[in-house]
Parts: C-alpha cells; structure tokens; sequence
C-alpha cells in the first residue's frame, strides 16, 4: 500500500528522511561481482536533476572486462544456485520485501534525489518493487509443484521447469527500483545467476539495492553489480555466448538493437538467447462525446504531466470527439494552468523536472518542431534551474505529424480530433506502438468496442490511464512496444526457464 502524504505526520516523518539522505549524499559506490567490491575504477558522479550541482553519489564506472569477469563467475555459481532449494530463494525475496517496506523513507528520499521523482511516485516505485518481490515468490512456490499432464496405467507424465542459465538484467532510469527489482528477482527466484546493469542516470538506486538483495540472502556469485554504459558493457553482455538471457525494458532503438543482437548465434553459444523485451508506447485517450469530463479531465492530466510524462503508460495522445472537442480542449486547458511544477522535494509537486539535460534539450526540441505543425493551445512556466520543461499542449495536430508518432517521454500532449469512434480507434492503433490506451464514454457498447477494437497491451476503461499494480494490472505491450510479455503477471516466470516434460514408466520403480 501507498503511503498517505495527506496525513501532516507522514510527510514530517519524510521530510526527516529527506533530511538525513541528503546529510550523507556523495558516497561512492563500487562494483560487486563474485561478492567482492571493486573500487579501483573510474568513478561517474550522479546528479539531482532538480539541482544538477548537488551530486547524489558516484558510481564505479564496469569495463568490458568486468563483465566478462560476471558471467565467468555466473556460470560457476550457477550448478549450486539451480539446486538451492525453491523455498529458499522465494524467502530471500521476501526478506528484500520486508526490507524495503523498513526502509521506504530513505528509498523514497534517494528516488526523489536521483531519479527527481514526486513523492508520490517515488512511493509508487517502492510498492511496485515490494509487491514484485512478494507476487515472484509466490508464483515461483506454485510453479515448484510438477504438473501431472497425462495419466495412463503404468506411465507417470509430467511437466516440470528448469532455469536457463545466466542472465542480464538492463534497466531503465524512469522507474529506478520497481523496475530494475522486477528484471532481477523474478530470473534469481526461477533459479537463475543474474548480471545486473542499471541505467546510468540512476545507478546509485542500483547500487542500494544491490546491497539491499545481498542482505536479504544472495549468495555471491548469484548475482552481480556492474554499472556502465550501454553501448559498451550492455551490449557486450546481450552478445555474449554465455549469456541465455536478456531481461530488458527501455526505448525502442536500444530494444531493437538488443533483438538484433541476442539473435545472433556464436560459437560456443549452448542455447538460443530468450530475450524479454518491453520498451516504449505513444499512448492514447479518447474522450467520447459523452464522457464525464469532471473524471475524464483529471485523469488525463496526472497520465500526461506526472513525474513530466516520463512513464512508458504516460498519456501523449487524446483523441476527443468532434462534439465535445472545443469543450474539452477549453476546460483542459484551463486546468493545465493549475498544474503543480516545481521540486520534486516539495509535498504537492507533481511536475517536476526530466531526468537530464539531454532529454531536457530533445523535448523542447521537439516542442519547436511541434510548433511547426500544429497549434501551441498551452504551455507553463518552469523553473530556470534544474532539467524543467513546462507542460504543453498541441491541439489541431494531425496523425502524419512528428508530435503525434514518436514517443516524446515528456510532459507533453498532442490532442487530435475524430468525427466518430471509427475513426477514434483507428487513429489509436495507427501507430507503431501497443502499450497504454483508454477511453471515457458513458456508452456501454463504446466501451464494448474499445475492448475489441483498441489494440494495445494494457487498456483504461473510464479510469486513471496509467500505472500498473502487480498481479492486477499485469503490464506490457506489443507491436514496437515489446515483445507481449506480462510483468507483474502470471506466466511471466516462465520466460527464464525452460519447460521440460517427463515421462516414467512407473512399473520399474523398485
Ligand atoms: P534506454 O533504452 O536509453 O536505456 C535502457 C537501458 O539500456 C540502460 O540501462 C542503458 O544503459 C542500456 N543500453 C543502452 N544501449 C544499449 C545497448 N546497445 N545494449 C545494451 N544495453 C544498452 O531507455 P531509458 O531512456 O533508460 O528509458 C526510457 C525508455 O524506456 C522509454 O522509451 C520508455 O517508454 C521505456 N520504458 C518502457 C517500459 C515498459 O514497461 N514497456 C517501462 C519503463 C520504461
């Protein structure tokens, strides 16, 4: 569960913890592989970017080397981890769970540090990365038990799992805990050694939990730290012939090139790489004519502009119906106004700044580019210091145009216009992605249709349009959006092992 930042004692208690993580900032983090910390590397400073002159730490920077070193030990370790008992890997992710939950303050105060994450976002990654430690345990208990497939007299059949081998986990910045958690402990529960490589924007986070996995039980040599860039050390450990899988969620250029890359055969390659892909989506709204705008209107402003649109779920199209469309765009516009921007340390932010200066000079970038083709209807103020870009909104655009195709991963929003649902749910399926979508209609057969016609991965029907909650909402998309996987879902274990079947004539067993 969420905590309640409306209560005045809750955020005294996190303005103490904010307090006290920012008192210890500038620690500087090592690689871990084998169990042992490395430290005579070069080290990269991470930076608030809210205040991009206060550094958050330093990172101990892996070489290609290192990562050879991490899949050598990998396949040491990995006889003995494959053996260790179900339940006991289950507990080890229990444990990091609890631990989490007793350290939820300073998690949150280091996610709003690094990451420049609200508060109520940071809290929302720590209960994702909780709730993905406790729903991978339990699914991999069930999953321990073998299932019978077919019973003839005298011949047992059934289907068991085994893991894969060794694996890596690439992560994102945008959700620095829950997702990176994800992409470790669901392979480490199936039974598998895991090279964790976190994003280099927040890679601190990445450290913290790796400490935090190794206290919750890890046995060293199962799992390993080793930040870097992607270009080198990522892809060198997705190419690698020792390496049986890939965990990995970011953009879809960095996604292609890792299908590319796993795809690849090489001597000395003993299986064919599973790759686990989810990457990122160009997301739409529609509001039917009779929507009830006092929901709708909300809804779409929190999946646009919280945490500045950098959720792969985030809102970047609405399509609203012709009838409603001026009505809609006015009231919309109206409350873009109001909308909280500002330092994510405050209580009551919701905008706060994007992750660095490059993805702060991309976005606006293309807030010129869309101010070329489409009308500019809204854009806010932001503060000069710190990777700030104001909310904006593009009305009149059209399909063809640049705004309402790539994925912006910024606090902005390209609104289109639709003469009838036809042309609504077309105009949401013609893109290259399948990630997030919703509609607001009182209309029972619209939402019927919806159902059938709006084809993406994780569909809102008349509700927030964005996040997932593990097990309720399991997440991910298709087309150039992943690969169809489901974190957070049933069947998504079943991605880091491979499925055996066997059969035993029952009428030797002595
Ligand atoms: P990114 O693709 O730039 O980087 C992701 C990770 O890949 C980083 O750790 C990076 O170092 C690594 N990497 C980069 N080049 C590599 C290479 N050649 N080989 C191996 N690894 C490499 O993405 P980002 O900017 O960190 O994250 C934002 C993107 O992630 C957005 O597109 C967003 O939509 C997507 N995303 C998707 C989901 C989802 O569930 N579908 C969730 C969160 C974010």
């Amino acid at each position: 569960a969420n905590t309640d930042y409306t209560q005045a004692a809750n955020r005294d208690k996190q303005r103490a913890a904010l307090t006290a993580c920012t008192a210890q900032l500038g620690k500087k983090w090592p690689l871990i592989i084998n169990g042992k910390k490395i430290t005579d590397r070069a080290y990269i400073p991470s930076v608030n970017p809210a205040k991009p002159s206060q550094i958050i730490g330093s990172w101990a920077r892996a070489t290609v080397a290192d990562a050879e070193s991490a899949v050598a030990a990998s396949v040491a370790a990995f006889p003995k981890w494959r053996s260790t008992p179900i339940d006991d890997r289950a507990r080890i992710l229990e444990r990091a769970a609890d631990l989490m939950e007793s350290r939820r303050l300073e998690l949150n105060s280091l996610l709003i540090l690094e990451a420049g994450k609200p508060w109520i976002e940071a809290d929302g990654d720590i209960s994702e990365a909780i709730d993905f430690c406790r729903f991978y345990a339990v699914e991999m208990r069930k999953l321990a038990k073998p299932v019978v497939t077919q019973s003839v007299p005298g011949e047992r059949c059934v289907q068991t799992w085994t893991p894969r081998g060794v694996g890596v986990a690439i992560a994102p910045w945008n959700f620095p805990l829950a997702i990176l958690t994800g992409l470790v402990v669901a392979p480490l529960v199936a039974g598998n050694c895991v090279i964790m490589k976190p994003a280099e924007q927040t890679s601190v986070i990445g450290a913290v939990l790796m400490d935090l996995l190794v206290e919750s039980g890890v046995p060293a040599g199962v799992l390993h730290f080793v930040p870097g860039f992607g270009e080198d050390v990522g892809a060198h450990l997705v190419g690698h012939p020792q390496v049986d899988f890939v965990a990995f969620t970011g953009s879809r250029a960095v996604g292609c090139k890792i299908w590319e890359t796993a795809g690849k055969t090489q001597p000395g390659q003993q299986t064919l790489k599973k790759v686990v892909c989810e990457m990122g989506g160009k997301n739409a709204l529609v509001i039917d004519n009779d929507a009830d705008l006092d929901e709708a209107i909300p809804a779409a402003l929190y999946s646009a502009f919280g945490f500045s649109g950098q959720k792969c779920s985030a809102l970047s199209r609405l399509i609203v119906l012709d009838e409603v469309y001026d009505h809609f765009i006015e009231r919309f516009v109206s409350a873009c106004g109001s909308y909280p921007i500002g330092d994510p340390a405050q209580p009551g932010t919701i905008l706060g700044p994007v992750i660095d200066a490059d993805a702060q000079k991309k976005i606006l970038g293309i807030i010129e580019q869309g101010k070329k083709e489409a009308k500019l209807a809204f854009q806010g103020t932001a503060p000069a210091e710190g990777y700030f870009v104001p909310a904006t909104v593009f009305v009149n655009v059209k399909p063809e145009h640049s705004i309402a195709r790539e994925e912006i991963f910024g606090p902005v929003v390209a609104v289109l216009r639709a003469k009838n649902l036809d042309e609504a749910f077309a105009l949401v399926n013609g893109t290259d992605y399948a990630l997030t979508g919703g509609l607001f209609s009182r209309s029972p057969k619209a939402l019927e249709r919806a159902q059938n016609e709006m084809l993406v991965g994780n569909l809102y029907l008349n509700r927030a349009c964005t996040g997932a909650i593990v097990e309720r909402h399991p997440f991910g998309g298709f087309k150039m959006s992943g690969g169809g996987t489901k974190a957070g879902g049933k069947g998504y274990l079943e991605n880091f092992l491979f499925p055996r079947s066997v059969a035993e004539n029952v009428m030797r067993r002595g």
